[in-house]
């Protein structure tokens, strides 16, 4: 079976791919010639997740997934939430990302977790969606090189070590993506 993921971004596609390896053939959109920019504007996870997976689905005619992610600091409200890939700006790297949101948490409870929801989207315009959440809290200095985004700041309960320290195999069997996969597989 083959999956197509409505993202062009390599280390989820590799996460899922990992996540279902021996089950499904993982693929990005830009594996079928998809090259699109799409506008997440929706102002929830599912509702990003579900304007991915729609306009790929649309344009491949095939059923596709598409996972929307964040980190959400609880001291900060919902933030950085949906904004989480360009939460110091339009264009700017996980590095000063991490930085802003250390910056933003001086003084406050450092109590976060990582929200992951994946969508499947079928041709005929119907879906499911899974939900999954990794709890842990936010630290001042970088720890580990593994992974992407914030996961060098993350330290996670399940794990007691950063994401970023953690191997493949221990973030993908904890992690807010696995979970939200487990959900959904749960409704197929
Ligand atoms: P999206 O493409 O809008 O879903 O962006 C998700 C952003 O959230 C990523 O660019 C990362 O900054 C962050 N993020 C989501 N999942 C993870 C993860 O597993 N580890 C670290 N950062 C993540």
């Amino acid at each position: 079976m083959e999956i197509i993921v409505a993202s062009g971004n390599k280390n989820k596609i590799r996460e899922i791919g990992q996540m279902l390896s021996g089950k499904a053939e993982v693929r990005g959109m830009s594996d079928y010639g998809v090259n699109v920019e799409i506008e997440e504007n929706g102002s929830t996870f599912l509702e990003n997740a579900l304007i991915k997976a729609k306009a790929v689905s649309e344009i491949l005619g095939k059923p596709v997934i598409a996972d929307d992610s964040g980190i959400v600091a609880e001291a900060l409200g919902d933030a950085p939430g949906i904004y989480s890939a360009r939460y110091a700006g339009e264009g700017k790297d996980d590095e000063e990302n991490n930085k802003k949101l250390i910056n933003e948490l001086k003084g406050k409870s450092k109590r976060a977790y990582f929200i992951s929801v994946i969508v499947l989207y079928y041709p005929d315009g119907s879906y499911i969606f899974g939900e999954g959440r990794a709890y842990g809290s936010v630290i001042d200095e970088k720890r580990g090189n593994n992974g992407f985004g914030y996961d060098p700041i993350f330290l996670s309960d399940d794990l007691e070590k950063t994401f970023g320290e953690a191997s493949a195999e221990e973030k993908n069997g904890v992690s807010h993506r696995y979970r939200a996969l487990c959900d959904l597989m749960s409704k197929l």
